[in-house]
């Protein structure tokens, strides 16, 4: 393992797992399937994909995955979570089914299904900070967003047009960052650059 090339893991419980690996092989990384609590241990960084995350969640629990992704997320795992994946990384959630629990880390409020109640999916230019200057076109599938942050957050993008213009789309804390939207699906796969970058720095302890 070098500095140069991080191992970077995608939660493979459920979700668009080859397509997070694939962005992350353009970005330079390796890629390793999680699926248990060892191979957590293998791993210089972790995306936590889109899908849904009531199912992420059982299965997580039933993987017993849970506390591990804690600990590990705890002692300083840089963590990206897109969609389903920022509800996982939320210390709270709105909008979840009875019982649903998160893996947290990000001092963030997040609203589930929050776009979807007026429309299923659709694409909105985001512009991200530390991403360029070209705004990134965003794609949203019965996507999330972010309520409420602590002061430890950054926030990284919002939403800028439509009925929903200004919401927190993007966001990073320390080593943890997560979106609203699906990077892994566009071919721009800037938001998994930055997330090599966080993860190579970490890595180096500069971060
Ligand atoms: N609505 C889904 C959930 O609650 C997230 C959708 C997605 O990841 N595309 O987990």
């Amino acid at each position: 393992m070098t500095a140069a090339e991080p191992t970077i893991g995608v939660l493979a419980l459920q979700g668009d797992v080859r397509e997070h690996a694939r962005a992350l092989e353009q970005a330079g990384a390796r890629t390793l399937n999680v699926r248990r609590a060892e191979e957590l241990d293998q791993v210089d960084g972790l995306v936590l994909p889109g899908g849904e995350s009531t199912t992420m969640w059982r299965l997580a629990r039933a993987f017993e995955l849970l506390e591990p992704l804690r600990k590990r997320i705890e002692g300083g795992l840089p963590a990206y979570g897109s969609c389903a994946g920022m509800i996982m990384l939320a210390d709270r959630i709105r909008d979840g089914v009875a019982g649903q629990e998160t893996v947290g880390g990000i001092d963030m409020t997040v609203r589930r299904n929050a776009f979807g109640r007026q429309v299923d999916s659709f694409e909105s230019d985001v512009p991200l900070t530390g991403m360029g200057d070209t705004p990134y076109h965003a794609v949203f599938i019965r996507a999330p967003w972010v309520e409420s942050v602590g002061d430890a957050v950054e926030v990284l993008g919002r939403a800028e047009s439509g009925p929903n213009a200004g919401r927190i789309v993007a966001v990073r804390q320390g080593r943890l960052m997560a979106t609203s939207f699906h990077p892994e699906l566009t071919g721009d796969f800037r938001v998994h650059h930055y997330f090599a970058d966080l993860v190579r720095r970490a890595m180096r302890k500069e971060d």
